[in-house]
């Protein structure tokens, strides 16, 4: 069984790992140079957070152990208030539940090593592929030189990220597979800027934790690396008076910054040079479908459902998609077709509900995580997790329960949410909490009766 992958990228190389561990002959294509030799990270965000969906497709392939030792655990969210005193919001009421920030390179170096230790993968840096024969499973490119190039196999998988050209193909042929597309652009962006490290690479703020600065519309926020220094991600509009497009000069950066984010000042001296060195980054939800074409061709990862940062789920649904393929092929062996419809079946209202779910969390974490019903809400639900073994709010059933699908958690979330804002409205202390659990209780027997209909 020949297998091609396009694109080595975060999905591709776990992706490659697992297949070549099943016995398949995996060659990888990747249209940039090898990571391992040059930095061609630019304009990405360095580092991203890990959490249960992906670690556990990384056990799937053996893996976990050694990248959690490059994590940094991430408790909570330290808020940082425009005028006033930060505080803690956990993701989480148990102790063991987190998130872990990780670099995008040291990740997809680790993969990239691991599916070179096995005979069965090939990996062609600096390959464009330009055009796929959906139906033949027959790839056509460009290499370094310019020369072109052409390859065959069993399967073609597109892991080819959010401007795929597999996914391209599949279009070009729209009419004949019914495929549905569709783009949305926030009408914001994302710029990066640093916080370094302190003499003998200490911290400079808290480490442990994921920083928020939210301004209602706009926020920064910090993930931090293993060296010391803190990667921050500026979320601004393209337009007005804290857009990207207004802030064209030192001095208006300059103002921006010290009306909205004085406190963040003192940590980096450098920001006006990163601001005009760093480019703006596009966020966007990407939809499709179908995600295969004659049990030949398949996208997953970012190529079949980009979405937008706010739960820092992307990877982690990009893993889980590799997690869940293993499945499949588990359930249908080389009936091919059979694993490819049933894969995409499986994934696409899950998919769905993440990207729906990464929307919802951008309004929350700008306008919501300092306004009051939201953090009464939040306090009751620590509450409920110290208190009950089973109950998860909709943060930590996405989060941190992986044997549960996102659509499900979706729903099963909203529900509680809607109910615990009741609650917390009618009553803003001093809560029953057996009284709640009871109610969220009678919530999830109605739950799974509806969802057994
Ligand atoms: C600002 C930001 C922050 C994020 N934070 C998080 C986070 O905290 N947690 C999280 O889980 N997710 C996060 N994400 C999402 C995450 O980055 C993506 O979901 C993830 O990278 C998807 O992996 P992928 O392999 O599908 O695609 P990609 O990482 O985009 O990889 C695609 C690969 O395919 C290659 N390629 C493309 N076209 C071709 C071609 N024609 N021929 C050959 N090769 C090709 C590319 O060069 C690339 O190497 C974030 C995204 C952004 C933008």
């Amino acid at each position: 069984m020949k297998t091609i992958i396009v694109g080595a990228g975060l999905c591709g190389s776990l992706l490659a790992v697992r297949l070549a561990q099943r016995g398949h002959n995996v060659v990888m294509y990747e249209k940039r140079d090898d990571m391992r030799k040059a930095s061609n990270d630019s304009g990405r965000s360095i580092n991203l957070a890990l959490s249960a969906r992906g670690l556990m497709a990384l056990e799937r392939v053996g893996l976990k152990k050694t990248i959690v030792e490059d994590c940094i655990p991430m408790k909570g969210r330290l808020i940082h208030p425009l005028g006033g005193d930060t505080f803690l919001s956990p993701y989480s009421g148990r102790d063991e539940d987190y998130i872990n920030s990780v670099s995008r390179s040291g990740l997809n170096i680790l993969l990239l090593n691991e599916a070179e230790k096995l005979s069965n993968v090939e990996i062609k840096f600096d390959y464009n592929v330009t055009d796929v024969d959906l139906s033949k499973a027959h790839i056509k490119g460009i290499d370094m030189g310019g020369n072109e190039f052409t390859d065959d196999a069993d399967l073609v998988i597109g892991t080819d990220g959010a401007g795929s050209v597999v996914r391209r193909s599949m279009m070009s042929q729209t009419t004949k597979l019914l495929f549905n597309y569709s783009q949305d652009f926030l009408r914001h962006g994302y710029k990066e800027l640093s916080i370094l490290p302190a003499d003998g690479g200490a911290f400079k703020i808290e480490k442990n934790v994921l920083h928020i600065w939210p301004r209602g519309h706009f926020m920064i926020i910090a993930l931090p690396n293993l060296d010391g220094s803190f990667t921050l991600t500026m979320f601004h509009p393209y337009e007005g008076e804290t857009g990207f497009n207004t802030l064209d000069t030192k001095d208006k950066v300059k103002a921006m910054f010290e009306k909205y984010y004085s406190d963040l000042l003192p940590f980096i001296p450098h920001y006006l040079d990163e601001y005009f060195e760093n480019a703006v980054g596009t966020l966007g939800t990407i939809k499709a479908y179908p995600w295969q074409a004659y049990g030949k061709t398949l996208i997953m990862g970012d190529a079949a459902h980009a979405i937008v940062p706010f739960y820092g789920q992307g990877m982690n649904a990009s893993f889980e998609d590799v997690r869940v393929f293993d499945d499949m092929l588990d359930l249908y062996g080389d009936d091919y077709e059979k694993v490819l419809f049933n894969f995409q079946e499986s994934r696409k209202e899950n998919a769905d509900a993440i990207a729906d779910l990464a929307i919802d969390n951008f309004y929350e974490m700008r306008d919501h995580v300092d306004d009051k019903a939201f953090m009464l809400k939040r306090k009751l639900e620590m509450q409920l997790e110290q208190n009950y073994s089973d109950y998860y709010s909709k943060y930590s059933l996405v989060t941190f329960r992986p044997e549960l699908d996102y659509n499900t958690a979706m729903l099963l979330g909203r529900q509680q949410d809607k109910l615990l804002l009741g609650i917390v409205e009618k009553e803003s202390s001093d809560w029953n909490l057996a009284d709640v659990m009871s109610q969220i209780k009678n919530l999830h027997t109605n739950f799974n009766n509806e969802s057994r209909k």
